[in-house]
């Protein structure tokens, strides 16, 4: 069965390419019925970072790309960090120096970027000069740029291969590559090491990366081949670019940041959808008339299903937002309102419109309301400003300036007159079967277009907007009449009174 992994870093935020190759790795593992397993790359001890981690688990089952051996859940080849598998990487490095395949090197870093000054400066290729090859601690102690804890480095032959070949790509080659550092001065492996040692010992059949990682390939290739080991497939994954076409990154772009998708109030389902159109051609079908049309809207399942290497883009996608402001409209769209609510609420809580412990009556209400905004919010995060009036005192709603701004001379008129009109309607709810004098939207939307458009003939623009502005104190708002219904009769009544003195 074919075994892939994710294999981040926890340097910081997860990045959204973590997410991107995930879901790639998953749709195979399960289209195959393998496995999917996390790998935490934690050699990097400078950048690493403690709350990263968790931050890993939490997006990556935020988007239900969930794994099936992993640090947090052990499985048969734990542990899953890689700082905790010291003593596996420390006999390949053995016997990669008794072979004479690997050598220490005391350079300081100092010297080794002296060296690279050298280098750069007499335009020569740059790449470790061998001054510690072939010599022991005390020999090279005499010479200059010396420190007491060596690292170890591959010994790169002449006739190293530069070639391999990629599922997406097909035949790939890279440039010769350099002595590489395999173990660091802290006894920590480098990437390159532990990436081949963990791969192999953890049954990986298919390594899927980004497409940064092909110029070290050839030295993955080189130790499999040192080390007697069968290679595993690789696929390199185009990168995400920007509009500039240059590769996204966190430090430039927040929706490098995979959590900043949640923040904003996306969908995990939209952003899968997003992903595999970024590295995967939409569903081709044939149309009413016969001819092909081209659907992008398609859910996980039907993308593993349809998985298949060969169709994977080679060319760096372009990361476009308006593509996924698209998709996410439509998704929540397609949500059950009850669920549409369910997952506006921690929106609300952060922001602080409801309180951790919401009410029945406070909760029905948010239904109602979420009915009224579901086709109105492209993400979650904008259902906050139209929701909010609605549990916000009569007495404290702020009325926005541009809002305020919109009103006209007879805004004082008609209000007078809305209050008129409502009096009378009885505020209790209506009934199912309709009877009685009662607050529905029908009824308000009735009395008060009798009142202010044919009675007082001013129009519906006007005539509506200062009832909006003070019902919600907002210029955009959900459907005035409906709103009016769900605030209650009181409430509204205190609003327009409150507006008008
Ligand atoms: P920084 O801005 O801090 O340099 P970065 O955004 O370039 O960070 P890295 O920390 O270098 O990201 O990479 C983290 C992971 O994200 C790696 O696995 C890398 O393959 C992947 N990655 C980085 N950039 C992209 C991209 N543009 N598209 C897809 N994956 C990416
Ligand atoms: N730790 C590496 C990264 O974060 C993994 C690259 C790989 O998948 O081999 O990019």
């Amino acid at each position: 069965p074919v075994r892939l992994r994710v294999a981040p870093s926890p340097t910081g935020d997860p990045h959204v390419g973590t997410a991107y190759m995930s879901m790639f790795d998953l749709a195979f593992a399960r289209q195959q019925g393998g496995q999917f397993v996390l790998r935490i790359e934690d050699t990097d001890r400078a950048r690493y970072q403690a709350d990263s981690e968790q931050q890993i688990f939490d997006t990556l089952h935020w988007l239900g790309l969930g794994w099936d051996e992993g640090p947090d859940i052990g499985g048969p080849y734990a542990p899953y960090r890689q700082s905790e598998r010291l003593d596996t990487y420390r006999p390949y490095v053995e016997r990669l120096l008794a072979e004479g395949k690997a050598y220490h090197c005391w350079c300081t870093g100092e010297r080794l970027k002296e060296m690279r000054e050298r280098q750069q400066a007499l335009k020569q290729p740059t790449g470790y000069d061998r001054m510690c090859l072939g010599k022991t601690a005390e020999e090279r102690a005499q010479l200059p740029g010396y420190s007491e804890t060596p690292v170890v480095r591959m010994l790169i032959p002449d006739d190293a291969p530069t070639t391999f070949t990629d599922l997406i790509r097909g035949e790939v080659s890279a440039p010769r590559p350099d002595d590489q550092v395999i173990l660091k001065a802290d006894g920590f492996p480098t990437y390159h090491l532990a990436v081949v040692v963990d791969d192999h010992e953890m049954g990986i059949t298919h390594v899927v990366r980004g497409e940064e990682w092909i110029s070290s390939t050839p030295k993955h290739v080189l130790l499999y081949q040192w080390l007697g080991l069968p290679e595993p497939a690789f696929a390199h994954m185009p990168l995400l670019r920007d509009e500039k076409k240059a590769k996204i990154s966190k430090r430039k772009s927040p929706w490098a940041r995979l959590t900043w998708f949640r923040e904003q109030g996306y969908l995990p389902e939209a952003l899968l959808n997003f992903l595999a159109l970024l590295g995967y051609p939409p569903v081709i079908e044939r149309g009413e008339d016969g001819q092909q049309v081209e659907r992008e809207v398609f859910d996980f399942a039907e993308f593993t299903e349809r998985f298949d290497w060969a169709k994977v883009n080679t060319v760096g996608p372009i990361f476009n937002l308006e593509k996924l402001n698209w998709l996410n409209g439509h998704y929540i769209r397609e949500l059950e309102v009850g669920e549409l609510a369910s997952r506006l609420l921690p929106f609300l809580q952060d922001a602080g419109v409801l309180g951790p412990q919401p009410t029945l009556p406070e909760l029905g209400r948010l239904r109602a309301v979420t009915e009224l905004v579901q086709t109105r919010i492209v993400t979650l995060t904008e259902a906050v400003p139209l929701i909010a009036p609605f549990y916000t005192g009569d007495a404290d709603l702020e009325i926005a300036e541009d809002a305020r701004g919109q009103l006209k001379d007879t805004a004082e008129q008609v209000l007078t007159a809305a209050l008129a009109v409502l009096d009378p309607i009885d505020g209790t709810a209506g009934t199912p079967l309709g009877e009685g004098v009662e607050w529905t939207t029908e009824r308000i939307e009735t009395a008060l277009r009798e009142a202010l458009v044919d009675g007082l003939g001013i129009k519906p623009r006007l005539a509506f907007g200062p009832l909006r502005t003070a019902v919600s104190g907002a210029r955009v708002s959900p459907p005035l009449f409906e709103s009016m219904e769900i605030l209650g009769k009181a409430s509204t009544m205190a609003r327009l009174t409150r507006l008008r003195d």
